[in-house]
């Protein structure tokens, strides 16, 4: 089996809620660092027991608890905002990783609580402390993790497009700022040159 493979059946069994609580980017990186035998099995509270047990299973390597310095293994909660209270400034979407939020800059901002991963990285970066986690009544299904999977990596190629168009567009713009820059430097020998040549012409007169 190949490390992508080994990396795929991990990351079929992390819950892909991308909450980043394991230490890691998301679930594909934890898988990937399981993979490579530099992280235990134990790091994701979302997965909890049942989680773990999988994972071993899998891997034929024994059980251990949850390392709850990681957070602690709970009912799925969903993020709901307090619209009265939103002040539209965008930075829950920012930080949704697997794009639950709608909204426009200035506009009051909505969760889909289908779409909530209860992840909560949305609320340390709210302003006005109007986003609450709250019971989801619900469990966390497969078809929800296959999901979030498919909407993180869909949410990660976009920033890398945007990341990508940013970098061209700075390089663009230094390379028309070199140019005029050399344009300028062209110019102005040129103009120096016209007026030592007009200098030297005054002087030749005047010597005459
Ligand atoms: S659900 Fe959270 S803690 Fe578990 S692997 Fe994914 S990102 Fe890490
Ligand atoms: S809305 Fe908030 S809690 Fe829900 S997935 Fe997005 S960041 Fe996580
Ligand atoms: S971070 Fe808070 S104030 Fe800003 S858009 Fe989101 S919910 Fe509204």
């Amino acid at each position: 089996m190949t490390d992508s493979d080994l990396t795929d059946r991990i990351d079929a069994l992390l819950p892909q809620t991308q909450c980043t609580k394991c230490g890691h980017e998301g679930c594909r990186p934890y898988a990937q660092a399981i993979a490579a035998g530099t992280e235990p099995i134990n790091r994701c509270p979302p997965g909890g027991d049942e989680g773990i047990a999988a994972l071993a299973a899998m891997l034929s390597v024994p059980v251990v608890p949850l390392d709850t310095t990681r957070g602690q293994h709970g009912p799925l909660l969903v993020a709901v905002i307090d619209e009265a209270h939103c002040i539209g400034c965008t930075l829950c979407i920012q930080a949704c990783p697997v794009d639950a939020i709608v909204g426009a800059n200035k506009r009051m901002h909505t969760v889909l609580p289908d779409l909530c991963t209860g992840c909560d990285l949305c609320v340390p970066p709210c302003p006005v402390d109007c986003i609450d986690m709250v019971p989801a009544h619900r469990a966390w299904t497969p078809d929800d993790a296959n999901s979030a999977r498919q909407r993180h990596q869909a949410r990660n190629a976009r920033l890398s497009r945007l990341a990508a168009d940013n970098a061209k567009l700075m390089a663009d713009t230094m390379q028309t700022e070199a140019t005029r820059a050399t344009a300028a430097h062209d110019a102005e020998r040129k103009r120096s040159a016209v007026e030592s040549a007009l200098a030297r012409a005054r002087a030749r007169r005047a010597g005459k």
